[in-house]
């Protein structure tokens, strides 16, 4: 078979790291001369999986089989953290399915099966995902050794790994002289990155002197916010003001049978040290309700404790079992209380939403264009994370012809909720520039 008459698609599950790597996945097979598609008719399809769920694996499997289902297509590629829990489960779907779990040599079997040299020299390619314009996503960091009862992940992908400072931060430089405008740093665990004696703080200290306009963690753990981390993001200019982190209970018991590593009152301390550290700062985090144990007054306390701390954005998760983690053996509770603990959160976190966004309306902020929507609309987010649709210009300043285009950064007037978002105008002193 060669490689001109095979194209190749991607199906990515799961959580931004599985994205990222689905992109450097594309780039490399891209680099060896392979066509990408985003059609449902490409030849080879390559699957990247998330087990972190029950759900999620029945989602893998169904993509598996609707993969299979186009008679004509030789192999489907499985990939991701499914593929490493469970590599006899996927095989067991079809003969025509490879299961790969480590993502390195993907790019290399497919490659191998369209009949070009594994080992050949290619090019290196930028990942060019969505957005690429604007916002890239900088994987440094894989693994995670904290085993919380309810997760799978650091049984599908080992303990915490680094990517080597020098080379994070070379890649960096490379986006920033392709005009990317954000870079985020994501990992699985991001908090234990480590190179040698480099740790977090390190590597934002050195990507931000990389010149990018603005830099964003993806998620922090609680115990990773530490004195030394904040004050190196207080000190980076670039450091969007915007940390994602995970609560998951605000109940003591339920911390404890989740083997989450904090208390409250530690997590409390924590985010109030880094709004302390990071004035301005907005903080969203990951709540998960229905855990095995937890109580009617368990989930009140949860409640009352987002509340307390007035997060910008609240994901409700329910607890739903994980086969192969401790949680799964435990007693579990009523699925109707689940789903009412998750409802009654999902209101305290509607109304944090709608506070938060009210807080910013009639303040200026800096926006970064990241997509236009004509005419003359753009869609973008400010520095805490607040998604902005920006009108071009103010219907009374009609006559003004601003140019703008995606990649620009803007000083804008927020104004009433649109959407998960608020409404943007150009200032008039911009528009009169
Ligand atoms: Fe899973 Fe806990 Fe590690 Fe997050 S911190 S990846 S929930 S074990």
């Amino acid at each position: 078979m060669s490689e001109d008459q095979v194209r190749v698609s991607f199906r990515t599950l799961g959580c931004k790291v599985n994205r990222v790597e689905s992109e450097d996945i594309a780039a490399d097979l891209l680099g060896r001369g392979v066509a990408l598609s985003a059609d449902d008719d490409a030849d080879v399809v390559v699957i990247n999986t998330c087990t972190v769920t029950a759900e999620a694996d029945a989602k893998a499997r169904k993509t598996v089989r609707h993969a299979l289902a186009a008679p004509g297509r030789p192999v489907v590629v499985v990939t991701g953290c499914l593929a490493a829990v469970d590599p006899m489960a996927l095989e067991a779907l079809g003969e025509r399915v490879v299961v790969e779990p480590d993502k390195e040599r993907v790019a290399g079997r497919v490659a191998e099966f369209l009949g070009i040299d594994p080992n050949a020299p290619h090019s290196h390619v930028v990942r060019a995902g969505e957005g690429f314009r604007t916002r890239a996503m900088l994987k440094v960091e894989d693994g995670c050794d904290v085993f919380c009862s309810y997760c799978i992940v650091p049984h599908a992908r080992g303990g915490p790994r680094g990517v080597p400072l020098a080379a994070a931060v070379s890649e960096a430089r490379a986006l920033v002289e392709h005009g990317v405008k954000e870079i985020v740093l994501t990992g699985i665990n991001l908090g234990r990155y480590r190179d040698g004696s480099d740790d977090l703080a390190s590597l934002v200290s050195a990507v931000g002197e990389t010149g990018v306009p603005r830099l964003r963690l993806s998620s922090i753990e609680p115990p990773d916010l530490t004195e030394q981390l904040l004050e190196t993001l207080a000190a980076t200019p670039a450091l969007c003001r915007h940390l994602h982190v995970p609560l998951q209970s605000g109940s003591d018991s339920v911390l404890s049978a989740m083997r989450r590593n904090y208390t409250v009152d530690e997590y409390r301390a924590l985010v109030s040290a880094a709004k302390d550290a990071l004035p301005g700062l907005s903080v969203t985090t990951d709540v998960m309700v229905g855990f095995p144990g937890e109580t009617e007054e368990d989930a009140e306390q949860t409640r009352a404790l987002c509340e307390e701390i007035g997060f910008a954005k609240l994901h409700v998760f329910r607890y739903s079992v994980r086969p192969g983690t401790p949680a799964a053996e435990m007693a579990q509770i009523d699925p109707r209380a689940k789903a009412s603990r998750a409802a009654r959160l999902r209101q305290t976190g509607d109304s944090l939403r709608a506070q938060f966004l009210q807080g910013h309306a009639g303040a200026s902020a800096e926006v970064l264009l990241e997509r236009e929507r004509p005419p003359d609309v753009f869609e973008g987010t400010t520095r805490d994370y607040v998604k902005v649709r920006l009108q071009r210009l103010h219907p009374a300043l009609a006559e003004d012809d601003a140019e703008l285009g995606v990649g620009d950064v803007v000083e804008v007037m927020l104004g009433e909720p649109y959407g998960d978002g608020l409404e943007g105008w150009l200032p008039a002193a911009r528009n009169a520039e």
